[in-house]
This record gives C-alpha cells, structure tokens and sequence, in this order.
C-alpha cells in the first residue's frame, strides 16, 4: 500500500514538474485526487493526499502563491478542505453529496473559510438524488469564486462517483456534468491562470461510469 500510494504522488509531482517548465498545460491522472488524507492519518480509501502535496510542492518548490480547487467526487474533501481551512490562498470549491447522507458527512454551505480565508472557500451540499440540472443551476458558483480569486494553477477532482448508478452514494448525474465542468475549467484556466489545469480522477466505484466519466474530461482536455 505504502508503495502504491507514494506512485500516486510521485505521479502527481511529475504532472507539477511538466507544467511548472512548460513542457504541457494540461494533465490528467486517473488514480489519483485521494482526498480524504490527511497529513498525519490515512482515511477514506485515501493513504497519502496527492493533492495537497502538490500545493505544498507548488509553494516550496515554484514560488505558487495561489491555487485554485475544484472537487466534484460525490464526497467532500475533507482532506482538502479542513488542512487549508484558514489559507487564503487555497481557492476551494466542493460540490458534494450533502454530508447528512454520506461519508465523511462534512462540507456544509456555511463552511466557507476561516479568518483570512473567510469567503476563499465554498461547499455545495447536493440533495440526494440531484443530477444534472441540479448541478449546472449551482456550478456557475464555481466559475464566480474562481474568477474572483484568480489562481496560478487549477487542480481539479473529478471523481466519477457522483454519477447515477455508483454503488456507494447517491446522486444521479450523468458524464455530461464532468464534461462540462472540465469544458469550463479549461476554458478558465486559459483566461486566469495561463492554461494550467490538472485533472485527477478521485473516487468511482461502477467501472463503466469510470470510463465514461474520465474519457469525457479526457476529451475536454485534450481541444
Ligand atoms: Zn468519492
């Protein structure tokens, strides 16, 4: 375990190392985006958090001031969210199954950030059984706080969990919604942060949702 998940990071930093020279603009890690770990305890399926090794990394390493997050696995992540909770330079959107019916059952609309961080992070609680046009009335949020906040880099989670027919959680969207949000992240990236955006699979637990899911970010990625 301890070797597989020291690949996803390691795989992660590769991703940061080929934008951060310019070699590509876009990156796309299908096992990856374990957002429930925390710095000091594994969680969730999740062993080590690539995602916040990478922020740490862009910081240390490449002089990163601001990231943005974007997160639409059916879980809030917590792993994100909470070890950031109070930095003003994480930009954090999360749009989750509300954490009444579901793992880790955090993530409410009034968790917005702490201190100098109030109003830098924003959690979106979807009912469950919401689909597609639930989550294309709330995304535009997303673009909003981006846009207010522009970041240098956008990292995005888009786990295929949130998709109808997942064993494990309960919303009904289909690969159109991932599509979209990748679609616009793109275009995003492209107006605020130079083009640099990584994408990272996160959760999915039915495999053709999988496929179908990844291939269409990998699509909108690849234009
Ligand atoms: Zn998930």
């Amino acid at each position: 375990m301890y070797e597989a998940t020291a690949h996803v990071v390691g795989a992660a930093l590769d991703g940061v190392k080929r934008i951060m020279k310019g070699d590509c603009k876009r990156t796309f890690q299908p096992i990856g985006g374990l957002h429930h770990a925390r710095r000091e305890h594994a969680a969730g399926f999740c062993v080590f958090n690539d995602l916040g090794v990478v922020v740490e990394t862009l910081r240390a390493e490449y002089g990163v001031k601001r990231v943005g997050y974007v997160d639409i696995d059916v879980h809030h992540g917590d792993g994100m969210f909470y070890p950031f909770e109070s930095d003003p330079d994480l930009i954090y959107a999360d749009i989750h199954e509300d954490g009444r019916f579901l793992y880790p059952g955090t993530g409410t609309a009034s968790e917005t950030g702490k201190g100098k961080a109030q109003g830098m992070k924003l959690n979106i609680p979807m009912m469950p059984g919401s689909g597609d046009s639930e989550f294309l009335k709330v995304w535009p949020k997303v673009e909003t706080l981006l846009r207010d906040k522009p970041p240098e880099l956008i990292l995005f989670q888009c786990g295929a969990d949130s998709i109808a027919g997942d064993p494990l959680a309960h919303l009904q969207y289909t690969p159109a919604a991932h599509a979209h949000a990748a679609k616009r992240l793109c275009l995003l990236a492209d107006e605020l942060c130079e083009g640099r955006i990584m994408a990272f699979g996160g959760g999915g637990y039915d495999r053709n949702n999988l496929a179908k899911a990844w291939s269409g970010v990998v699509r909108e990625l690849l234009l």
